[in-house]
């Protein structure tokens, strides 16, 4: 299943309605929504984000304005 970017463009965060930032993994596949705001990265599980926040995982320490660094495929 491939995940429909437009849908994850138009989602906010449960908590503060605020915008998402899409977290990638090695190969530029959405593996998380991370909310700033909240320090809260919800997952995306087979290509569906889980927009729960019993399923977030906070992120202790993120950046309040973070750029999503992922290691490069150097
Ligand atoms: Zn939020």
């Amino acid at each position: 299943m491939t995940i429909d970017h437009r849908l994850i463009g138009m989602l906010v965060c449960p908590l503060c309605k605020g915008p998402l930032l899409v977290l990638r993994d090695d190969n530029a596949r959405p593996t998380e929504l991370l909310c700033p705001a909240d320090r809260l990265a919800f997952p995306i599980r087979d290509g569906i984000p889980v927009m729960l926040e019993s399923e977030a995982r906070a992120c202790e320490g993120a950046d309040p304005a973070p750029a999503p660094v992922f290691p490069g495929p150097t």
